[in-house]
């Protein structure tokens, strides 16, 4: 069975005394409300992540991530964060390729794909958007923009590496407008990805990927995603900036 992931992703938000607020109250909620299989990953901005670790790393399934790191090891590169840094506070999950950074930060696959490197090198899992616009789905493109991203972003790699790769895809027209993607259209996209990774890298390294949904998700329609068979679990953006919302998502995955 692959494993069943639940994102919170806080992006620029929350001060220092509100995201320890939230961290404790979701490390309760989750302990006292949560058997199910799902692993829980928190992703605070940079400032945040040692704290954030130091909370969830006693529990037993949550772990904290960062949002973005830089391709390069070290040097000058005033403003950047690398990945060893980002272990060494405690974080186990990277964010490479969202959608924010794509559109915002002009972040390409090709980069990105250093990004990975970069990650997996210094033992992080990377989780890595995916995603189309709202214009390459209705000019139905989206299959190509996909298939470019997962090709120029992942087959660079070794099945082994691939180990400790999600995909979190997400459809930018879906990110923060209260707009999901229904869950066909989810599935139909998880399959075509994994599918891919298939015939690069063989069944098993696909029957093995974690593919998560982001665009929306919410406590009224996380069950019926999670129930699709190519689902396995979601990266949440607005809904994971409250204990309530978080916990009640990562409730739905059995
Ligand atoms: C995200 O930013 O990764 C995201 C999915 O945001 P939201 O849940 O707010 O759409």
């Amino acid at each position: 069975m692959r494993k069943k992931i639940i994102a919170g992703n806080w992006k620029m938000h929350k001060s220092f005394d509100e995201a320890m607020a939230l961290t404790s109250e979701i490390v309760n909620m989750v302990g006292s409300e949560y058997n199910g299989s799902a692993k829980v990953v928190l992703i605070p901005p940079f400032v945040y992540v040692n704290s954030v670790s130091r909370m969830v790393n006693a529990t037993t399934n949550i772990a904290c991530g960062a949002q973005n790191c830089s391709n390069h090891a070290s040097g000058a590169y005033t403003g950047e964060v690398s990945a060893a840094m980002i272990k060494s506070c405690g974080a186990n999950y990277v964010i490479i390729g969202h959608s924010e950074r794509r559109q915002y930060f002009a972040e390409h696959n090709l980069w990105l794909a250093q990004k990975i490197d970069a990650a997996l090198a210094n033992d992080l899992v990377a989780i890595y958007c995916v995603g189309e616009t709202l214009e390459e789905r209705e000019s139905n493109t989206h299959f190509d923009v996909l298939k470019s991203q997962i090709t120029e972003g992942l087959f660079h790699l070794t099945a082994a590496k691939m180990a400790n790769v999600v995909v979190a895809y997400e459809p930018v027209w879906a990110i923060g407008t209260g707009k999901t993607a229904t869950t066909a259209q989810a599935q139909e996209v998880h399959a075509f990805i994994r599918n891919l990774i298939a015939a690069k890298f063989g069944a098993e390294t696909a029957n093995n990927l974690t593919i998560q949904y982001g665009g929306s998700v919410k406590p009224e329609n996380a069950a019926e995603l999670f129930a699709a068979p190519d689902i396995d679990g979601a990266l949440v953006g607005g809904a994971a900036l409250q204990s309530r919302s978080f916990t009640d998502i990562v409730k739905a995955m059995p």
